[in-house]
């Protein structure tokens, strides 16, 4: 991924309207110079989130989310920082610049660009030939009729037909300017076994899903064959330098956004699937095109959520694809659930009904942790009747005890291992004694520091005084930076109890004027807080003001040292250090300079 200068993010900060970005979440008000409305990041009923364009912030006094236009595309779409640019770039019409690269770099990406065109290309073509083709008919009526998707679903996420024709791709391609070999490394077209030296288009005759990456960028399709005997069934692009099946997520352009506002994911098996899971509302669905989850779909979506619900055909193939991943998701951050679809069904198929969908909704809302699912599973496949298939089943599920970790669910799982084997419980909780969970948890508590740098806000905690004195001394002198510079100079780390605040300070002390500018956001405890602070900024005080809130924390400052000197028996400090604080209560008191 190229850099974008600061002059390009500078731009976009102040190019991106932030008032009509916010607007798209929650109504916003005019009050003044600022915007209110309700808070797009927690629940609530009174209005306690703020816009101000002119500085383009917003800031929640609930939640204390706050940031810049960037910032809060990078919260609400689930993007990362570049694609967070780029994306308001290209809405506001902003130019952007990249930081120069390497040659080999610049050409790569340029080649890149050249085959995603095509890939584009050749999907307006297809879906414009399903809707417009008599000869698509068919494939029309399979995929409302036979699978109940709507018109709407279906172009949202641009389905189409390829003509059975071996060259409509290729002529059009080439006609567009793309040379054979473009077209070959995109996955359209492929060379002819029969006739060396000639090509023919990969999809014929077949429902084109294109596969888009996390900005919607089409990267390769997905093709269904019609007919019983379309061979194969399925036919994906190949592997190539766009296509990568392991790290690829059907519908995830579609679903990121769902996704990170709810912190939960919906993994289903097939393209129809996400579609029909779309349609019925469960917008955070995305699909592994038939391959078992990877590390690669799971980091994909661990950097939006934190819960992963697989909602896979729950027979044997479907579960071993589950257990696969949860040995895949080991050490992860994420929390896999199950939600088993009744045998023989996938989600595409259970909402053809209308009880279905009541039944979808069921199974997802009751998905279990993917380790009591594969308890469960075992005890299903045990035989109970003997004592020996009853030993036999414990012995496979006792490792699967294990690797839950010390929880309540392990202790009700143990009393429904015992109860379907006819043990009693202390047998199977015995088992358990002296087996330290091996490998890491399954579901492991998130990462604090990923959390925070998720969109969820962290619940307000209310702040002690001397921490709202801190974050008010900062934020007056960042109101007026040519009279804060004054008092930022005669502060020092010692002023801050709240470690983030003395951070906070560290680095207003160099970047008062432009607080956000050069802020990385690799350190985002830092980033919200400097966010936070400019935010609640306001009006400019008065240097009374400030010189008051600075002496509040110098006093606060030498009650510390007080303290310490006591501790320390150290008397003639304390009793100098008591004196200063005397004089300083006799000005604080009479508002003197
Ligand atoms: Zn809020």
């Amino acid at each position: 991924m190229s850099r974008f200068t600061p002059d390009t993010i500078e731009r976009v900060r102040e190019g991106a309207d932030i008032v009509e970005v916010v607007s798209q979440y929650t109504d916003l008000r005019r009050q003044g110079e600022r915007f209110v409305g309700l808070c797009p990041f927690h629940d609530e009923r009174t209005p306690s989130f703020s816009v101000k364009p002119r500085e383009g912030f917003y800031y929640c006094f609930g939640c204390e989310a706050g940031g810049d236009t960037i910032r809060f595309v990078q919260e609400k779409e689930g993007l990362a920082f570049p694609d967070a640019v780029e994306t308001l770039a290209d809405r506001f019409g902003i130019e952007v610049e990249v930081e120069k690269e390497d040659p080999k770099a610049e050409e790569a990406r340029r080649r890149k660009g050249r085959l995603g065109e095509a890939l584009q290309r050749a999907a307006d073509f297809y879906e414009a030939y399903l809707w417009e083709s008599p000869k698509a008919s068919k494939a029309r009526e399979y995929l409302t009729k036979e699978r109940g998707l709507g018109e709407e679903v279906l172009r949202a996420f641009g389905v189409g037909f390829a003509p059975s024709v071996w060259d409509s791709i290729l002529t059009r391609g080439q006609r567009a300017g793309f040379s054979v070999d473009e077209l070959l490394a995109a996955g359209l077209i492929q060379r002819s076994r029969n006739r060396p030296g000639s090509h023919y288009d990969r999809f014929r005759a077949r429902v084109t899903f294109p596969v888009r990456d996390h900005r919607g960028r089409v990267v390769g399709f997905g093709a269904r064959g019609m007919g019983p005997d379309a061979k194969p069934k399925y036919l994906n692009s190949p592997e190539s330098e766009m296509y990568r099946k392991s790290n690829t997520l059907y519908g995830i352009d579609r679903a990121r956004g769902p996704i990170a506002r709810g912190a939960r994911a919906v993994v289903a098996e097939g393209y129809t699937d996400v579609l029909a899971l779309h349609q019925a509302g469960v917008e955070e669905a995305v699909a592994v095109m038939g391959t078992a989850i990877t590390p690669d779909q799971l980091k994909l979506l661990g950097s939006y959520a934190e819960e992963v619900v697989l909602a896979l055909d729950a027979d044997r193939a479907g579960r071993e694809a589950m257990l696969r991943a949860q040995r895949v998701a080991g050490s992860g951050k994420l929390r896999l659930l199950v939600a088993p679809m009744p045998q023989g069904k996938d989600p595409a198929d259970l909402l053809l009904t209308e009880e279905g969908g009541a039944q979808l909704r069921q199974a997802l809302a009751g998905a279990v942790d993917l380790a009591v699912f594969h308890a469960r599973a075992i005890m299903d496949d045990a035989d109970t009747s003997t004592p020996m298939g009853r030993d036999r089943a414990l012995d496979e599920v006792v490792p699967v005890l294990v690797e839950m970790g010390e929880t309540i669910t392990r202790q009700e799982m143990i009393r429904e291992v015992a109860d379907r084997l006819d043990a009693d419980p202390d047998l199977v909780a015995g088992r358990l004694r002296g087996r330290p969970a091996g490998a890491p948890r399954l579901a492991a508590v998130p990462d604090p520091a990923t959390q925070e740098q998720r969109a969820a806000p962290a619940p307000r905690r209310p702040a002690s005084p001397q921490v709202q004195r801190e974050y008010k001394m900062l934020a007056l002198c960042i109101a007026d930076p040519k009279l804060g510079q004054a008092y930022v100079d005669r502060l020092s780390e010692e002023h801050f109890t709240e470690p983030v605040l003395a951070k906070a300070f560290g680095w207003l002390r160099e970047h008062l004027t432009d607080p956000l500018e050069g802020l990385g956001e690799d350190d985002s405890q830092l980033y919200n807080a400097v966010a936070r602070l400019q935010a609640v900024a306001g009006e400019p005080a008065t240097e009374q003001d400030l010189e008051f809130r600075w002496r509040l924390l110098e006093r606060d400052r030498l009650h510390r040292e007080l303290r310490r000197a006591e501790a320390d028996g150290d008397a003639p400090r304390a009793v100098e250090l008591q004196r200063e604080m005397g004089q300083l209560n006799d000005a604080i008191a009479s508002g003197a300079r």
